[in-house]
């Protein structure tokens, strides 16, 4: 079957619609790597960005086995039922590597991926970190466009990855498990510090009391860190994603949330320095994919490589070289 080729005005139409279809091929265009769909992919932003910025967008993580998929179908679920359009999108720089993300993988959000007001899209394998991250943030846009008022951008709780999310959501949940009694063992503090919610999952059956003990644990370290920039005091609850108990709670929370970053204007704020941050990435991004595909870099890197490894210049005049050679080939000197 021969797939309808769309212009980037089809595409924006159709996106506003809400039409799911055209939505998805936006989308792999964005993380298309060929010039040509990248060239389309930023006319189709460019005009979806009038239409965006509308969802509240919500960070999620946990480390594998904390139920975060289990979660993300109840918590989504509950969305729906309240009438909400929700978009599920994930961040995993390791998904090239491992062929496929398992984020945001349908067949791990049951009772979501059945519903037409859910539109949930695995993470992009783009490499690096930066460039998937980017492919998230433009896909939000285009979500949000397409009139989807609530996005989750999930990512596993290991490092990096957070960071990356946190700078593209306003609310950002930390999925924790009640433990052995050493429960702040193995978090990064960095982590912990991003949150703006800790929820204690498998807060069910024999579980429940080590679930509480965990949530008392967690509330004293918080008070242990500085005061956050929004004024929000982290809270920390527990809940079972798997029997459905407690997840009002949490949306409640992040509504709570909502009302006060937007009355102090840290909300507002927040989006701001985004926009700000993702300024500078694009143009780090482009800086070095310029410098590193141009003709005169790629013909001498290996060589002056080389000399550092050898002892013959130090890394430093190494650098300037190539970056004189870089600059002198753009402005057409070589
Ligand atoms: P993920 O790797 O973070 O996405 O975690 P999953 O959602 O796949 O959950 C990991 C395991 O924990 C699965 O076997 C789930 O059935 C189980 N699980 C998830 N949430 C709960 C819960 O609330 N209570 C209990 N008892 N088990 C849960």
């Amino acid at each position: 079957v021969q797939r309808k080729e769309y212009t980037p005005s089809e595409f924006v139409e159709g996106i506003l619609k809400g039409d799911i279809t055209i939505l998805s091929q936006a989308v792999t265009l964005v993380e298309s790597a060929k010039y040509e769909h990248q060239q389309v992919a930023q006319e189709i932003i460019e005009k979806c960005l009038p239409h965006a910025g509308k969802s509240v967008r919500i960070g999620i993580t946990g480390v594998p086995g904390a139920g975060k998929s289990t979660s993300i179908d109840a918590f989504g679920m509950h969305l729906i039922n309240e009438g909400r359009k929700l978009a599920v999108l994930a961040i995993d720089p390791s998904s090239e590597r491992s062929k496929g993300s398992i984020l945001g993988d349908k067949t791990r959000m049951e009772a979501l991926s059945r519903e037409k007001n859910a539109f949930i899209r695995p993470s992009p394998s783009a490499g690096s970190l930066g460039g998937v991250a980017r492919k998230t943030r433009e896909t939000i846009v285009l979500c949000e466009a397409a009139g989807f008022d609530t996005v989750f951008v999930e990512t596993v709780g290991v490092g990096q990855s957070e960071t990356a999310v946190h700078s593209m959501v306003d609310f950002f949940l930390l999925i924790q498990l009640a433990g052995t009694g050493d429960e702040l063992q193995g978090i990064k503090r960095g982590i912990m510090e991003m949150a703006d919610g800790i929820i204690i999952n498998k807060a069910d059956g024999d579980n429940i009391e080590k679930a509480n003990l965990a949530a008392a644990q967690f509330r004293n370290a918080l008070h242990l860190f500085p005061a956050p920039e929004s004024g929000w005091f982290p809270k920390v609850l527990t809940y079972s994603g798997y029997y459905n108990l407690g997840i009002k709670e949490i949306w409640d929370m992040v509504g709570e949330y909502m009302e006060f970053t937007q009355k102090n204007g840290y909300f507002n704020y927040k989006r701001n320095e985004q926009a700000k941050y993702w300024m500078y990435e694009s143009i780090n991004d482009t800086l070095r994919e310029k410098f590193y595909h141009n003709p005169a870099v790629e013909g001498m890197l290996g060589v002056t490589e080389q000399q550092v490894l050898n002892n013959e210049i130090s890394s430093f005049v190494a650098a300037k070289r190539m970056m004189d050679l870089f600059l002198d080939n753009l402005s057409g000197k070589k």
